[in-house]
């Protein structure tokens, strides 16, 4: 395995490369064919497979995803889309391209996540979708909003980018998110997740005429893919037919990602092992851990815990900064940021804004040893002490 450059601080993540990666890179080069093409026909069926849906679409990132998801559905000028403010920018982010006004509502402190009843209060006329984070791989109460989407007629985007491997459990057993519950669910391949080709992103649905139209708007709106267009044995003219983007992924990519997918069932054992040292090993402290309802399965994207009230999160932070081990804030609040201070609040977002300011995300990567995890445990406990 390459290594970073040289630090002895306990990083809050590293994607984990090994040769498989590095070989398929350099297949890909030999070949000569770079952008999307067959490495990334071959990882869309994969990804398809894993996840149990019927179609995969890989993008550039799942910003893109997230966005072309939303302009599939028609999603557009003076239309509200409700999500969550205590979600990474891009969330809101893709609402804001689409020309549709983020609603945001409050969060189960739990499990950092949107519930079917704060979503149910907070439709409109002008609803035209529901964009639901699983935060930090933590799978939302899908039974109970995908109900409310499919009873109210209104869309349903999962924003799955934290989400690959994790689970939730539905009458016919257990099953891995992306097998959309909703209409589509966007994916992130960046570093922080569990699988990443540097940056990347794949939407999934079970509806054709949405995939169609994924494979457009990635492709500048061309009526046919370059790689049809370059193996066809008669002159092929295409069509723009609508305006669309530059959202492909590569087959440089795309070949690294199915490298990664096969690590994938080994990294969520290995997190979920890790997770469980956390848990165990900070039991009865004042530490709040996260919650994994019985119906989920989270794949530990993040473990983010919450400091007790009235312990400084940037103390603590640097606390454990001194002490050679990085972590991060809890997740951000879209509606605190400059960009979307003009954004009309309807609802209060108290558990929102304690999440990120009582939150804090501790090291978890494939290859943390539970020695180390120890060592976290035991700098958060000395700085949580008065
Ligand atoms: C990482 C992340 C994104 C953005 O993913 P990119 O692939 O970097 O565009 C969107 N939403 C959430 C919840 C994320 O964690």
């Amino acid at each position: 395995m390459a290594e970073l450059p040289p630090t002895s601080r306990i990083p809050v993540a590293r994607p984990f490369f090994g040769p498989e990666e590095e070989l398929a890179v350099a297949e890909v080069l030999r070949t000569g064919w770079v952008t999307q093409g067959p490495q990334v026909i071959a990882f869309e069926k994969e990804f398809a497979e894993f996840v149990g849906s019927p179609y995969a679409c890989a993008v550039s990132s799942c910003t893109a995803a997230l966005h072309i998801a939303l302009l599939a559905l028609g999603v557009g000028q003076g239309d509200e889309v409700i999500t969550a403010s205590h979600s990474f920018i891009a969330t809101a982010n893709a609402i804001r391209y689409s020309g549709a006004t983020p609603v945001f509502v409050d969060i189960d402190p739990s499990t950092f996540n949107l519930t079917g009843l704060l979503i149910e209060a907070a439709i409109t006329s002008r609803t035209r979708a529901i964009l639901c984070v699983h935060q930090l791989g933590m799978p939302c109460d899908l039974e109970a909003i995908a109900g409310i989407a499919r009873k109210r007629g209104i869309g349903l985007i999962e924003d799955a980018a934290c989400a690959i491997g994790s689970e939730v459990r539905s009458r016919r057993g257990w099953e891995r998110i992306g097998r959309p519950w909703g209409d589509i669910a966007c994916f992130s391949f960046h570093p922080r997740k569990l699988v990443t080709t540097g940056d990347g992103g794949m939407l999934t649905t079970r509806n054709p005429e949405f995939d169609h139209r994924f494979r457009a708007l990635r492709q500048h709106g061309m009526s046919t893919s370059d790689l049809k267009r370059h193996e066809s044995a008669k002159v092929a003219v295409e069509t723009y037919d609508t305006v669309g983007y530059n959202y492909r992924m590569t087959d440089i990519q795309a070949a690294v990602g199915r490298a990664q997918l096969r690590r994938l069932p080994a990294i969520l054992e290995e997190r979920r092992a890790q997770a469980g040292w956390y848990r165990e090993l900070f039991v009865e402290t004042p530490v709040i851990l996260p919650t994994e309802p019985e119906w989920a399965r989270s794949n530990w994207q993040s473990f983010c815990v919450r400091l007790p009230e009235g312990v400084s999160q940037v103390s603590v932070m640097q606390s454990l900064l001194d002490a050679g081990i990085s972590t991060r804030r809890g997740v951000m609040c879209a509606h605190r940021e400059p960009a979307y201070l003009d954004t009309e609040l309807r609802f209060p977002l108290p558990e929102s804004e304690r999440a990120q300011d009582q939150g804090l995300i501790l090291p978890l990567f494939p290859g943390l040893t539970r020695r180390q995890i120890s060592s976290v445990v035991d700098a958060v406990l000395k700085a949580c002490r008065p």
